[in-house]
């Protein structure tokens, strides 16, 4: 390739020009694929958007593993309180619907699940 500075030929692989000493293309898509903040941003992106938050994990596990993480701890997060709330909600039902049994009320048991 030529250096688009001085227009001298130059290695494809050169980071720099060795005439001029200006940057080549090469440097500037290696700056782009460094750009891995692993923000938490997109750990919030996962939470919301879990499956958005896997796929980003899948694409970005070898390019950008920060970011890859962030989104995956983020999806994570998002499952494991899905689970917690799940079971929370699924333990209170099944006090109820034990406590209304004890008590004999079972004409409560359909209302219930009618409210749900
Ligand atoms: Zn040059």
């Amino acid at each position: 390739m030529f250096c688009r500075n001085c227009g001298k030929e130059i290695d494809e692989k050169a980071y720099v020009c060795p005439h001029c000493g200006v940057l080549t293309s090469n440097a500037e898509a290696q700056k782009k694929t460094v750009n891995d903040s692993g923000s938490a941003g997109w750990g919030v992106l996962g939470f919301f958007f879990p499956i958005v938050g896997l796929i980003l994990f899948l694409i970005w596990r070898d390019e950008r593993p920060k970011s890859a993480k962030a989104a995956g701890i983020g999806a994570l997060i998002f499952v494991i309180v899905y689970v917690i709330i799940f079971v929370i909600i699924f333990v209170i039902i099944f006090v109820i619907i034990i406590s209304i049994g004890t008590q004999g009320g079972t004409v409560f048991v359909p209302a219930l699940f009618s409210v749900l």
